[in-house]
């Protein structure tokens, strides 16, 4: 294993009105290395007093003081800045989300870490155009609008980008001027923790950013249960999704989610096929395939079906598991055992269903037999309603399913109840067109895969969520319009 460069997870603390402070139960739990099964540190277990401290704290950095006061001008150098800080603990921040989530070091610190101080910049450039308009209503009145922040914004991340999307969050909300309780996946909290630390050095004032670990669900249950909390943006899975909807029903606070996926990735026989294989390979096997919009049904047309296969599963078998700290490696390990466990257990799905398996299907013992560790894993020869092409697995398993025409193409992936991304390949740029506006999905590539953009939004269709992230539109879910009328008869 290489030795990762100086880094030091904050130990057993939670970040709350600008300063470290234990859990109130005392309690801490273990943040594990997955790539070693190792402990890498303690951290601390908060619960709802934890919850409370923390949204009571954002309240009133909202209500009052430095935050409340400053000018949206400010606020975006703030952002700014934050994002040069990223850039500047590139390594360190790296470092410690490969440790945390067993992500390979070229994507923490050239892909994930770079995105985050982009979406950072991006929504420094927004403050000062958060604007309202003037409305010409009937009758001697002016009317105008405000365009307003919303108040205490709870930021419940998961664990595959976990700074990246606690950024998509926390950009956003704090250039609207709301303020922000982040609340990591109990798997990989370190970032987060550390990104509460950089705010403060960029000039953030205290309570407008504040991070609550904790080893159970329940913490997060607690933010979506408070009254003092006006909005939660979440990315996770349907399941939480939808406990989370309705809960909130509760106190009627604004809700944004990002859930989870099954998404088609579609190769017609005119499409420039190595870059379709190149395509499909990054669309699933990136990230460890642990990536909500990753191409997981690879929809291929029968006329090319044996070629195009052979030359996928070439790749996948060349891609090799490996310590994520080294450089090289382009494919890490599962971020946990209960995950790399569910992968597994989807293969032997996926094999007692009849589904062909032709490349990797099992454990990998790189490199010291210790970490979660999972091959690059393709099956042929699927039915899309086989286990494996309905639910997602959240791993490197692709499901090949062959298709004669077009229209049977596309409606078998809708055939689904996700609907966050899709992708089709083709060298017809009309028909290229045609399909993408069919295709139920938030996003919808083109000849390419797996494409992100602070300026591009990013969000689901039908079970896959509601709301958008990145982009303008993420702005619409972090303000609210406030209508003022002014009498101009004397
Ligand atoms: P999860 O839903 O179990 O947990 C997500 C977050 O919610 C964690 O911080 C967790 O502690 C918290 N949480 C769990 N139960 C909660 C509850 N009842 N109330 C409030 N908070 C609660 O998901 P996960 O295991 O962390 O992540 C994997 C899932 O997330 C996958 O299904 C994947 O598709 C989805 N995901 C979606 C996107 C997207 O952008 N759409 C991105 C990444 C992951």
């Amino acid at each position: 294993m290489a030795t990762p460069a100086q880094v030091e997870p904050k130990p057993g603390r939670l970040f709350i009105d600008g300063k470290w402070v234990n859990a109130a139960s005392g309690k801490t739990f273990e943040s594990i290395n997955p790539a070693t099964g190792q402990v890498l540190t303690q951290l601390a277990d908060g619960d709802a007093r934890d919850a409370d401290a923390a949204v009571e704290s954002a309240r009133r950095a909202f209500e009052s003081g430095p935050w409340a006061e400053m000018s949206a001008s400010d606020r975006g150098r703030i952002l700014w800045k934050i994002g040069d800080l990223i850039d500047k603990y590139n390594e360190e921040l790296g470092t410690l989300e490969t440790l945390d989530n067993g992500k390979p070091i070229f994507e923490s610190c050239q892909v994930d870490m770079p995105m985050v101080a982009e979406v950072f910049r991006y929504y420094a450039g927004w403050a000062t155009k958060i604007q309202g308009e003037t409305v010409p209503v009937r009758g001697p009145f002016l009317h105008y609008t405000l365009r307003e922040p919303i108040g205490v914004v709870a930021a419940i991340v998961p664990w595959n980008f976990p700074l990246l999307l606690a950024s998509w969050k926390v950009a956003p909300a704090l250039a609207a001027g709301n303020t922000v309780v982040v609340k990591p996946a109990p798997w990989t909290s370190l970032t987060a923790l550390r990104l509460a630390e950089i705010a403060q050095e960029a000039g953030l004032p205290a309570g407008a950013l504040n991070v609550i670990t904790g080893s159970s669900d329940e913490l997060g249950r607690a933010l979506v249960r408070h009254p003092g909390v006006s909005k939660i943006a979440f990315t996770g899975s349907t399941v939480t999704g939808q406990e989370i909807a309705r809960v909130s029903a509760d106190t009627l606070k604004h809700v944004t989610l990002e859930l989870g996926g099954k998404s088609p990735n579609i190769v017609l026989s005119d499409a420039d096929i190595d870059g379709a294989v190149r395509g499909a390979t990054i669309g699933i096997f990136y990230g460890k395939g642990e990536v909500c919009a990753a191409g997981s049904r690879l929809f291929v047309e029968r006329k090319i079906h044996d070629d195009f296969m052979q030359k996928l599963v070439d790749r996948a078998k060349k891609i090799q598991p490996g310590d994520p700290l080294d450089p090289k490696t382009k494919f890490g390990a599962l971020v946990s055992e209960p995950q790399m466990n569910k992968v597994l257990s989807y293969i032997e799905k996926g094999k007692t269903e009849g589904a062909k398996l032709v490349a990797g299907g099992g454990r990998s013992p790189v490199p010291n037999g210790q970490g979660y560790f999972v091959q690059p894993t393709v099956f042929d020869a699927v039915k899309n309603d086989m286990t494996i092409a309905r639910e997602e697995i959240f791993g490197p398993v692709l499901a090949a399913i062959e298709f004669d025409d077009v229209e049977e193409a596309i409606r078998e992936a809708n055939k689904n109840p996700y609907g966050l991304a899709a992708a089709v390949w083709t060298r017809d740029i009309a028909k290229a067109h045609r399909i993408a506006r069919r295709l139920e999905a938030g996003t919808v590539w083109i000849n390419t895969y797996n494409n992100y953009d602070p300026a591009a939004a990013f969000g689901g269709y039908k079970m896959s969520g509601y709301g958008r992230e990145l982009s303008m539109h993420a702005l619409e879910s972090y303000t609210q319009v406030k209508s003022v009328w002014v009498n101009l008869k004397d």
